[in-house]
């Protein structure tokens, strides 16, 4: 797989950091679980941000704190590590056709989704976060040969194929590529492949959507 588009440098040092909200932390993870280059990017910036903690001055801490600590990051690292290496999900992400993080999440393939079509040729499937979580992700399904209503996204929108391709004002976005959607801008999506195209979406705040469609928003929940 040839993955043409990626997420911006700030996006990929706030997923490193941890800043990002959760739907676009889990669009990332999965850009990323597919794309060779953005995991040596992250090896780098976490290799920055490692060198930034050893320059750091000393605080005095209670005794036993540090070690406390480097206990809890151990543990997490090695449940983590656990999570993503085993063997079997591996083998059934790429049964799937799906990225690992995601494979985690859905638990079954794209087609065994129960799909809510809210237009003809266009169907989503919302993926429910953990209580608390920031952010809303989902996926939608496009037809082929089927375009989206032009409308316009704000800062902390991020989509990812996973199946077929789109193309819009921005250019051809196909398995693996990221729309890093983080300035004001409108696209009418079409889908550009024999195939349907399905995307995942993470966002933070509701689309913006012009005319009549934007009476049956609520109703639609995009
Ligand atoms: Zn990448």
């Amino acid at each position: 797989m040839r993955v043409h588009h990626h997420p911006d440098c700030a996006t990929l040092m706030a997923y490193a950091s941890g800043t990002l909200s959760e739907a676009l932390t889990m669009v990332v993870a999965c850009h990323v679980a597919w794309c060779p280059q953005c995991q040596r990017e992250l090896r780098c910036h976490e290799e920055t941000g490692g060198a930034i903690i050893d320059r750091m001055e000393a605080v005095p801490v209670k005794p036993g704190c540090l070690d406390a600590v480097l206990q809890r990051i151990d543990a997490e690292c090695r449940e983590a590590r656990a999570r993503d290496c085993a063997p079997e999900l591996a083998g059934e992400a790429h049964r799937m056709g799906l990225p690992r993080p995601l494979c985690r999440l859905l638990g079954r393939s794209l087609d065994q989704l129960a799909w809510r079509r809210i237009a003809p040729g266009v169907a989503v499937y919302r993926i429910n976060l953990a209580r608390g979580a920031r952010g809303r992700l989902m996926l939608m399904r496009i037809a082929s040969g089927k375009a989206l209503p032009r409308h316009g996204h704000s800062a902390g929108e991020m989509t990812m194929v996973l199946r077929g391709a789109y193309r819009d004002e921005v250019g051809r976005f196909a398995m693996g590529d990221i729309a890093d959607l983080g300035h004001d801008i409108e696209h009418k999506p079409v889908t550009d492949s024999g195939a349907d195209c399905i995307c995942l979406i993470g966002s933070e705040r509701p689309w913006r959507l012009r005319g009549l469609l934007r009476l049956v928003q609520p109703i639609l929940r995009l």
